[in-house]
């Protein structure tokens, strides 16, 4: 699809944009995505690391986890869970005071469930992005965006001067697209000129965040004298937070690996001694030692890691949030919207709300983007109402066959479970189409492998079914017998 009067261009594959861009996608617009980096994800990265001896490993070293509090959000997580990209992170986590050297408490579930991506955080985005009808950039970074106010259309160039293409709309789903800051960390200007903007700009000005740094381990043994796997800490001037990323569902467990995060406040002393600009080596060793460190001045008996690798992230968490109740940034003249979680709150939550408002202003801007039907059945579209908006799935496709999918609905389960570590029961899905209406899936509790019709619209229960049956109508027909024959004059 070359022709630009239907094309939107979304800048950042992070959650926000990833969820924008799928959304419009799936709402029949056609959408390029653009991503500077090698993969999906941005804050919800997954890194691979190599030791010197080639073992491979991975880290979660940006959000670990995320909950959601809407119900509307909780309808797009559950849809994912179905998927299989997302599962529930189910372990025991826990609060240490640095100043007594002991838990303070321990939590089996906290008061919401914890998400995570499988087999990394960046599966989620990995699937948005991949999803029909979003042809997905990466390696690709937007060094300009230009509007052609003849054409009104968005004109993207590349940091190498190479033309990405004319667009109907924009989503610029990064601050850095947009803040002035960029330019002490990159020395370039910010690739959108607030002056495009100027009813926005006074937002945009100041977009403050906090530093993180996360330090990354790899342990030969477990590290078993902790008793939980997720730990928030008090009172110290270098640790906000540890967890055991391999202990999350879909992970390698060939060694046992926790990732650490710094407070705010260590990461921006380090950073006033340092600069802004990419740290050193020498940087990132010594971050990673002092971090270490503290983790073993708990007195939790931790061995020496065989892998140790210190990561900065210089924008960790938005400090402000501009967009509280419009959730993003919007330009009805130009097609514009600035997503992220800095427009809501510093988290995954916050950041999806983003992408999906942004989404909606986009699919309902003046001039129609969409061709007539969504792109993809069985689909979330956005329906708007006065005040909120809400996600309904749309038309989904409902199967017939007589041929089963198997146990998981013809899923291939690795080590036969799915995401969140559930053995795959029943039939599967498309079976039951006729009788109820809908796809009953393999994990419905009302069908076990024994119950097992050929349809769907006949019970066949086996040999145990048919003798409870015979002895149920036997037992029926021997009780008619006898109230007949009690009622009846051979009874006198
Ligand atoms: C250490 C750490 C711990 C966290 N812990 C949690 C947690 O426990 N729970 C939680 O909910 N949240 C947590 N968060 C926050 C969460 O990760 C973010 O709120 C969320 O991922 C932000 O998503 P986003 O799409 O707004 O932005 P991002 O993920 O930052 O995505 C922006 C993307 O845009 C790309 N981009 C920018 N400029 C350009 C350009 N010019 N051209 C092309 N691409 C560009 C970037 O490369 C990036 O991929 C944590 C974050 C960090 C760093």
């Amino acid at each position: 699809m070359n022709n630009p009067f239907f094309k939107v261009a979304v800048v950042g594959s992070g959650i926000s944009g990833a969820v924008c861009a799928s959304t419009l996608a799936r709402n029949g617009v056609y959408v390029t995505l653009f991503e500077s980096a090698r993969g999906p994800g941005g804050r919800m990265s997954q890194r691979r690391e190599k030791t010197e001896d080639g073992k491979e490993l991975h880290f979660d070293h940006g959000a670990p986890f995320f909950s959601v509090s809407k119900s509307e959000l909780l309808c797009l997580v559950q849809e994912w869970q179905s998927r299989g990209f997302v599962a529930e992170w189910k372990e025991k986590f826990g609060s240490f005071d640095f100043h007594t050297l002991k838990f303070d408490n321990i939590y089996q579930e906290g008061l919401r469930k914890r998400y995570v991506g499988v087999p990394g955080m960046n599966s989620i985005c990995k699937a948005l992005c991949n999803e029909s009808g979003v042809e997905s950039k990466f390696g690709v970074s937007v060094g300009r965006v230009e509007w052609l106010d003849d054409a009104k259309l968005w004109s993207l160039i590349g940091v190498d001067g190479q033309n990405l293409g004319q667009f109907k709309g924009l989503v610029a789903s990064d601050k850095n697209i947009v803040s002035p800051r960029i330019a002490e960390v990159t020395g370039r200007l910010p690739p959108l000129d607030l002056k495009l903007v100027p009813e926005l700009s006074a937002k945009l000005h100041n977009l403050a965040a906090r530093p993180c740094f996360a330090v990354m381990l790899a342990f030969a043994e477990p590290l078993s004298s902790i008793p939980v796997k997720d730990i928030s800490f008090k009172n110290s001037k270098l640790l906000s937070w540890a967890y055991c990323d391999s202990s999350k569902p879909g992970r390698s467990t060939a060694s046992e690996r926790w990732v650490l995060h710094s407070t705010a406040e260590y990461a921006a002393d380090i950073i006033a001694q340092t600069g802004l600009k990419k740290p050193s080596e020498i940087t990132l060793n010594k971050v990673a030692e002092q971090l270490f460190q503290e983790f073993q001045s708990t007195g939790l008996n931790i061995s020496q890691p065989f892998y140790k690798r210190a990561h900065r992230w210089g924008s960790a968490f938005p400090a402000v949030s501009i967009a509280e109740d419009e959730k993003c940034l919007w330009d009805k003249s130009k097609r514009l919207a600035i997503c992220g979680d800095f427009c809501v709150s510093p988290n995954v939550e916050g950041a999806i709300e983003s992408g999906l408002a942004a989404a909606l202003r986009l699919k309902d801007s003046p001039i129609p983007f969409t061709a007539q039907k969504p792109l993809v059945r069985g689909v979330p579209t956005i329906a708007r109402t006065s005040s909120s908006f809400k996600i309904v799935a749309s038309g989904i496709k409902k199967i017939k066959t007589d041929k089963p999918l198997g146990i998981g609905g013809g899923m291939n389960l690795r080590d036969g479970v799915d995401a969140s570590g559930r053995k795959g029961t029943g039939k599967g899905v498309y079976q039951y189409v006729d009788k109820y209406g809908a796809n009953v899936d393999g994990y419905s509790p009302i069908y076990t492998p024994e119950e097992w019709s050929p349809t769907g619209d006949v019970y066949a229960g086996g040999a145990t079914g048919l003798a409870i049956w015979a002895v149920t109508l036997a037992g029926l027909l021997a009780g008619g017998v006898l109230l007949v024959y009690n009622t009846s004059a051979l009874a006198q």
